[in-house]
């Protein structure tokens, strides 16, 4: 689909998913993402970010907001609607062998159910993500989990996407291949100019994918910015509390710096704190965040929704 001129690839707006039973697992989200960009989405799980992501590619329909894509709103589209559109947006999920169908060969889930592909162009995206083209006729079982990712890679990059969610690519792959797999996200993003939206618990690696992180904690963004500016300068309690975990490769820095504990586990998303959702948890709550939820805004060159985000830094 062609963009009116001045619309992002993606505009999410408000979006919002609750689920039966009054659980908001997703509240308020909005975010930009343009060609060959890629925004970090994290948080702990149960964050609403997976959430969000499968709201994005339509996986789920949201309760609330919207979802634009190339200035078209798809947030309701029928699938029968949304198929001029579907190719441009896709999906890596975090399990490659339960995303894979294991009755059918690597050709076969390349090539889709309207089996669009021909066998050159299966045997171009194999290569393309590192695999040969003896591998198009095996099974899903025959592969390591690094291959498995790789031919969910291939599968998503079949239809020429302009936007590919990324669901913890690598969490579930052995350390040894989760940068494998990364170098090879940035090689396509260089090579093709797709747009990602990383959603990740590992802070690490959206510092290396990313050029903007958006951190989650219950449902909301509390914390959106440019990498550079955020993860030397977290300006969000709660985002200082994941950085502070991250490991410095520098020995002596490891050594002396200083490692914020979170008091107890995230609350309930059915029964959410009052004011700020993250007062019982943060070392600088007053009684104004008991009672007022903060907004979203803008502090050193990031947004964040903290009363006493100047607090701190
Ligand atoms: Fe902590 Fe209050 Fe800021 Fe929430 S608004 S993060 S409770 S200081």
């Amino acid at each position: 689909m062609t963009r009116p001129p001045g619309a992002p690839l993606l505009a999410v707006q408000d979006l919002g998913m609750t689920f039966r039973g009054g659980v908001r697992a997703v509240d308020g989200v909005g975010f930009e993402l343009d060609q060959a960009e890629t925004l970090g989405l994290v948080g702990e799980s149960g964050c609403g970010k997976s959430t969000t992501g499968r709201m994005i590619v339509r996986l789920l329909e949201p309760t609330s907001g919207g979802v634009h894509l190339n200035g078209r709103d798809i947030t309701h589209l029928s699938q029968r609607e949304l198929l001029p559109s579907r190719g441009d947006l896709q999906m890596i999920f975090q399990d490659p062998f339960s995303s894979l169908n294991p009755r059918q060969t690597v050709r076969q889930i390349i090539s889709g159910p309207r089996r669009l592909l021909d066998r050159r162009q299966v045997v171009d995206l194999l290569e393309r993500v590192g695999l040969a083209a003896e591998h198009a006729d095996r099974f899903p079982h025959e592969f390591s989990g690094g291959q498995a990712q790789r031919i969910g890679i291939a599968r998503a990059l079949a239809s020429a996407p302009k936007l590919v969610v990324c669901d913890e690519p690598v969490s579930a792959l052995d350390v040894s291949i989760q940068a494998q797999i990364v170098n090879l996200l940035a090689d396509l993003q260089a090579e093709l100019g797709l747009a990602y939206l990383f959603i990740a618990h590992d802070l690490s690696v959206v510092r290396h994918m990313c050029t903007r992180v958006a951190v989650m904690y219950l449902g909301r963004i509390v914390e959106i910015g440019p990498v550079a500016a955020l993860y030397p300068d977290p300006a969000h309690p709660y985002t200082r509390a994941l950085l502070s975990a991250v490991p410095v490769p520098d020995p002596d820095i490891e050594a002396t710096r200083e490692r914020i504990v979170l008091r107890g586990d995230p609350p309930s998303p059915a029964a959410p704190p009052s004011g700020c959702s993250f007062h019982p948890r943060c070392a600088l709550a007053q009684e104004r965040c008991q009672v007022e939820e903060p907004a979203l805004r803008e502090v050193r060159g990031r947004h964040v929704a903290c009363h006493f985000a100047e607090q701190g830094s």
